[in-house]
């Protein structure tokens, strides 16, 4: 039997079929909808008696292929492309939860998925129970009879911390109840979540899957009943994903492997620079020694991801001020971008929360989130490094 396809071959060799022409790279298929030879064809299309692309809405030849390729390499059984990583959450949750159902989520979720969970799924009947990561050995005490997902990225934004993904497939089986994990930071390249157990897994594309910060998109992929559920949901909703953009983030995946490796590889440098700074009081980086969770993050992580977040002394002042002093970084709200990109949350993304709020999800007053990007790491050290001394 042929050997099974490795990561960084099925990235690029994963193509839908070619159109009459030879096109080398796959082409674009840029249509609203599709045609039928004769109403035998049509009606049995609509029957889903054959597999047959109908309207866009539903399905595209270029989301098959960047979906197919998700599918393979998070080792998933189906998986739908979505607008947004925002639209893939929602869609999902609405997909599989009723009124009276609950979650159970780690408190350090990403800003609009706390917004769903907090200001909009109640409005639906939908509750939301958090556990904070320092205490998720706790956590099958906060499952109750009614709880159907259990939800959590891993590493968190932006204070990093790891959960312990074969821990939290174990008590999602014991328990019966789904697991759904946002696996946006550390890319399918660095993490496989079903491995573990989870049933679910989605991704912001945005991010380091797109990697070079133009597109919008998001991805679920998982067990293959789930995704029909939500697969229904989507096409009557229609949050499909353009098929320009899963042309480009299907590109994109080709150098996933390439470019997660180089951003790993500055990420650890800076952290390792950062570490012996002095106006630093503390750093963050998945695959440092010192990182709480250091061993589960080398037990799940191939590699640490390419965020550092670090602590500069003299607070939310010595913060903004670091800010001010960057050159060549970009101030900007992406992650997962060939550019390096710092900010302040305290001052910026999670200014609404009160300063207890961002202590429990570990955000401290100088604290700093770098996304590190694919710039020569001299020149991204030379930056933070002007910018500290001051
Ligand atoms: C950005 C992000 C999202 C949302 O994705 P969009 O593509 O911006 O809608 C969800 N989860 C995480 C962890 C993210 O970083």
């Amino acid at each position: 039997m042929d050997k099974k396809r490795e990561f960084e071959t099925d990235a690029i060799r994963n193509q839908i079929e070619r159109s009459g022409f030879g096109e080398h790279t796959s082409a674009m298929y840029v249509t609203s909808s599709f045609v039928f030879d004769d109403a035998e064809d049509m009606r049995a299309s609509f029957a889903e008696e054959k597999e047959k692309n109908i309207y866009s809405r539903f399905s595209n030849p270029n989301n098959t292929e960047f979906v197919n390729k998700i599918v393979a390499m998070e080792g998933a059984e189906s998986g739908y492309a979505f607008a947004s990583g925002m639209s893939a959450i929602f869609s999902t949750f609405g997909a599989l939860l009723s009124s009276g159902d609950h979650i159970l989520s780690a408190r350090s979720v990403f800003g609009s998925t706390h917004a769903l969970f907090t200001r909009f799924f109640p409005k639906w009947g939908i509750e939301t129970t958090y556990f904070n990561i320092s205490e998720a050995n706790d956590i099958e005490s906060l499952i109750q009879p009614n709880t159907k997902i259990l939800y959590a990225e891993t590493p968190t934004n932006p204070g990093l911390e790891i959960l312990d993904l074969e821990y939290l497939g174990h008590i999602t089986k014991k328990h019966g109840i789904l697991l759904v994990i946002d696996n946006c930071f550390a890319t399918p390249y660095l993490q496989q979540p079903i491995q573990y157990g989870a049933d679910l897994v989605v991704h912001s594309a945005t991010k380091l899957i797109d990697g070079q910060g133009r597109v919008l998109g998001g991805v679920t992929v998982g067990r293959a009943d789930l995704i029909r559920e939500i697969y229904l949901f989507s096409r009557n909703t229609g949050p499909s994903l353009s098929p320009f953009n899963s042309w480009i983030l299907s590109k994109s995946l080709e150098t996933l492997a390439v470019r997660v490796d180089r951003h790993c590889e500055n990420a650890l440098a800076v952290a390792e620079f950062l570490e012996k700074h002095q106006r630093v009081s503390s750093v963050r980086y998945p695959f440092l020694k010192t990182h709480p969770q250091y061993a589960i993050a080398v037990k799940q992580m191939k590699k640490g991801g390419n965020i550092v977040a670090f602590e500069v002394k003299g607070g939310i002042e010595a913060g903004r001020n670091f800010l001010n002093r960057i050159k060549m970084c970009s101030l900007s709200a992406n992650l997962g971008d060939t550019r390096t990109i710092v900010t302040h949350p305290a001052s910026s993304t999670h200014s609404k929360l009160s300063v207890e709020e961002r202590a429990v999800v570990g955000i401290t007053d100088g604290l700093i989130r770098v996304s590190i990007g694919l710039e020569n790491i001299s020149d991204i050290v030379d930056d933070l490094s002007q910018a500290l001394n001051y």
